[in-house]
């Protein structure tokens, strides 16, 4: 990301990864209320330790419906519509991201026959949600969701909603890559850079200017682990339990919500680069989607440039 002079960064490494908000103002204690309520709602959707609401959620799988929080409740809703797509992205696939563990200490190719015996358990039409009240019932016992693909770009929505609540109309919230920026009529907007694969943050492929909305990627070289000469990376495909194989080493969504562009570049993910590209061609009525996707020979192909500016970098 570009670091443009006057503007105010604040981070801190939360959820494993740097946090970063970048405001036109001095404004510490604004940027300590983020910061909080970053981690009220990470404390809220984490899957990586035992108390949280979604894990109270997991917890009983297969006993009983579970009463979240609204934000929970609105999440976890649109994530279960999304599963029915019969695209990759599944909220239910929780069984096999904890079975493989990729990114995490421990993480190895399961035998073949555990894989097959969790499927099952990562059907999404198995999530009952009762708007009344508020709950969730996993219907089958070592059911789980997860909303790692996901949580981040809600936070950051989130995040923008509050600041825009306060006042703020120029800012940056940087989620472990995960961006949404905002900015006032008239302003120039920002720069994001966009990382070049198997390389460090600070190594670009080019940028993006943009003034409002979301830039999230999903790829295969943020999480993986490498067995016998195979890469094994985090994003699988709930109709094999395997991590999915095809010509695209990532996909970046540009879109006025955060949500979105996680839904998308999981889905585009899983599509592939042809049927990406197909599929965007035929969403005229989804607002303001916009793809970049990176393929394994590391060509950056984007389908329409309507609403920002890639500038590649120089080499
Ligand atoms: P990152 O956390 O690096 O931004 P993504 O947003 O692409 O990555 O999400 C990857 C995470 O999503 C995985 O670590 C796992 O928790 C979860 N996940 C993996 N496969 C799927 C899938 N098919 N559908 C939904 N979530 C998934
Ligand atoms: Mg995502």
């Amino acid at each position: 990301m570009s670091e443009i002079p006057g503007r105010y960064h604040y981070s801190a490494v939360m959820m494993g990864t740097r946090v970063e908000l970048q405001l036109a103002a001095h404004q510490p204690a604004l940027a300590r209320q983020v910061f909080r309520q970053i981690k009220w709602l990470e404390d809220l959707l984490t899957v990586n330790r035992p108390d949280s609401a979604l894990m109270s959620v997991n917890r009983a799988a297969g006993a009983h419906p579970v009463v979240v929080p609204p934000p929970v409740f609105s999440l976890l809703w649109r994530a279960r519509e999304v599963s029915f797509s019969g695209g990759c992205f599944n909220l239910a696939i929780g069984p096999l991201v904890r079975r493989w563990k990729i990114g995490f200490s421990g993480d190895a190719v399961p035998p073949a026959e555990e894989i097959a015996a969790l499927l099952p358990l990562t059907d999404p039409h198995a999530i009952r949600m009762d708007p009344e009240a508020g709950s969730i019932f996993l219907t089958r016992p070592g059911m789980s969701v997860d909303a790692g693909a996901i949580a981040k770009g809600y936070m950051a929505d989130r995040i923008c909603d509050f600041l825009q609540a306060q006042a703020v109309d120029h800012a940056l919230i940087n989620l472990g890559g995960n961006i949404r920026v905002i900015s006032p009529p008239g302003a120039e907007g920002w720069s994001v850079g966009l990382q070049q694969p198997f390389a460090g943050p600070e190594s670009l492929l080019g940028s993006i200017r943009l003034s409002q909305g979301s830039v999230v990627t999903s790829g295969v070289y943020e999480r993986y682990f490498v067995h016998q000469g195979h890469h094994y990376h985090h994003i699988l495909d709930p109709r094999s339990g395997y991590p999915l194989d095809n010509d695209l080493l990532s996909v970046t969504v540009i879109s006025p919500h955060s949500i979105d562009g996680e839904i998308y570049s999981t889905q585009l993910y899983g599509m592939g680069l042809e049927k990406g590209c197909e599929w965007l061609a035929t969403q005229t009525d989804i607002e303001g989607i916009e793809a970049i996707f990176v393929t394994r020979d590391r060509e950056v192909i984007i389908p329409s440039q309507r609403q920002f500016c890639f500038r590649p970098a120089s080499r």
